[in-house]
């Protein structure tokens, strides 16, 4: 009996261009492939999915490279296949819709390698979603009908019988027909379609620098739409129940310098506001000078102390891993009174699974000297390398014994030309450290520099000031919430008085 074959190509539809579209099967693939075979730049953000080692061939297909033959591309899939890697093949959209996977999966099939396809979510769909075009509504539209305004060739598809689709009497989707659309709507309107049939074109859907143009079949051939986009034709292109370009920070850039493994909740949340981000990790947290000798000395010894106080989620993350390395775990803490600065120190004390006892009103270091009880007592300050002194000196002042260890020491980290030429041209950079700050601007020099800037807190601002920015925002609350609300402040809609 032959046993089952394991599976080794997926062809994997990306989505439209929105990272979160990728289905969850897809980043299941993603995250454990070896080989990577893309083709277009709109999916850039998703490779990073994929292990930091694993391969990453294009094939083309986004501006300016010459695009690898189909042949070649089907070839390179069953030779990769054949060797056993995991490949994962990731198209735009959907990948049997306009997207060449079917000729992938025959030479695939052909060739005897195993392989799934992953659908994705396709434009067809997702990009009038994301104009509030719904491509079937009660009464308006019972059917939709997606058609291509390009054959390989470039030209309009002579088979496609356009008068035909127009008598369906439904929605029509147009994908790749930006160059034809003043001959595709003569087409339609021969076909029986009025010529105020309403048409909305959307350009770069679901990304932030999602276009909608609104127009009719009349107007189409003269309304300027740019490729890449999604055309919708029929009654129900006049609805506009409009939400994405509505989002607050629509069409805003916005850079993040947090550290890469620290970006990621700043970062959706952004995005999730409908910001385009820059990631520009500045800042790399690594190993403490003594490769965390102290650290790990300081855990052992933890019992003897009254209180435990940190003052960042890195900090707390190394204390317990220095701990779990001696054997131990949060018990360790039985009688230790524990402080947090904040709701992100808090959190991640939460994830070790202790609950902080202090947590100011104020997330900075002096208001966590406010906040503690008169010593005298013994404080175990595991911290960033260089931090500031007023919280070992004022919690003396207050009567403290204020033993300060390094737990993590953070490191200037060189970001991609690319990522600093984005940034350049952002509409916002965010600080959330007074080291975010520094490293910023030894990275980015003299500028430009964004005109916005936003600050999570005093200290920080008071380096950027200091360092010659001019800081716009400062946010109210010091937490990456307080950090967004500012930047919609700054950067959103301007609310009439
Ligand atoms: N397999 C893809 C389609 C590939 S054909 C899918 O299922 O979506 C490429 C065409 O898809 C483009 O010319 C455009 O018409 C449409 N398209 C893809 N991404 C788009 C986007 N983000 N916004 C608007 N149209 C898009």
């Amino acid at each position: 009996m032959a046993y089952p074959r394991t599976v080794t190509v997926y062809l994997v539809g990306a989505g439209p261009g929105d990272p979160g579209l990728l289905t969850v099967r897809g980043a299941e693939v993603l995250r454990r492939a070896e080989v990577v075979v893309y083709d277009r730049l709109s999916v850039a953000t998703l490779l990073d999915l994929a292990p930091p080692g694993a391969e990453r061939i294009s094939v083309g297909k986004a501006p300016g490279q010459a695009s690898l033959p189909q042949e070649e591309t089907n070839a390179l899939l069953v030779e990769r296949g054949k060797a056993g890697q995991e490949v994962v093949r990731l198209k735009g959209g959907d990948p049997f819709v306009f997207a060449r996977g079917g000729e992938e999966a025959a030479a695939l099939l052909h060739a005897g390698v195993a392989f799934e396809v992953v659908p994705g979510i396709t434009s067809a769909l997702a990009v009038p979603a994301y104009a509030g075009v719904p491509v079937t509504q009660r009464g308006v539209s019972t059917s939709f009908t997606v058609v291509t305004g390009r054959e390989g060739s470039g030209d309009l598809p002579i088979r496609t019988d356009w008068e035909a689709i127009a008598r369906v009497g439904g929605t029509i989707v147009v994908l790749m027909g930006v160059a034809h659309r003043a001959e595709i709507a003569e087409r339609l309107m021969a076909g029986g379609l009025a010529a105020d049939t309403p048409v909305t074109a959307v350009t770069w859907g679901t990304r932030p620098e999602q276009r909608t143009h609104r127009t009719t079949l009349g107007g189409l051939g003269a309304t300027p739409v740019e490729a890449p986009a999604t055309m919708v034709v029929g009654a129900v292109a006049g609805l506009d129940l409009r939400w994405f370009e509505d989002r607050p920070l629509f069409g805003r850039t916005v850079v993040v310098t947090r550290a890469r493994e620290q970006a990621s909740d700043l970062v959706e949340r952004l995005r999730h506001l409908g910001a385009e981000t820059v990631e520009l990790p500045v800042i790399e947290i690594g190993e403490a000078a003594d490769g965390g000798a102290a650290l790990t000395a300081a855990a052992g010894e933890v019992g003897g102390y009254d209180w435990l106080a940190f003052t960042s989620a890195n900090a707390v993350e190394r204390f317990f891993a220095a701990l779990g390395a001696l054997g131990r775990d949060a018990r360790a803490l039985a009688g230790v009174a524990v402080a947090a600065i904040g709701p992100g120190t808090a959190a991640a004390l939460a994830r070790s699974g202790v609950q902080a006892d202090l947590v100011p009103g104020r997330f900075v270091a002096e208001a966590v000297v406010e906040a503690f009880p008169a010593g005298p007592g013994r404080v175990l300050l595991p911290r960033a390398a260089v931090a500031r002194d007023a919280l070992p000196e004022g919690l003396s002042a207050k009567g403290f014994t204020v033993d300060v260890v390094e737990a993590y020491r953070t490191t200037l980290a060189q970001p991609s030309p690319t990522a600093l030429a984005a940034a350049r041209r952002a509409d916002a950079v965010t600080f959330t450290s007074s080291s975010t700050v520094s490293n910023y601007l030894e990275v980015a020099g003299e500028g430009p520099h964004p005109p916005v800037v936003a600050c999570i807190g005093p200290v920080t601002a008071e380096t950027a000031r200091a360092a010659g920015l001019s800081v716009t925002v400062e946010a109210a609350e010091h937490t990456i919430g307080g950090l967004v609300a500012a930047l919609v402040g700054a950067l959103g809609p301007q609310l009439a008085c």
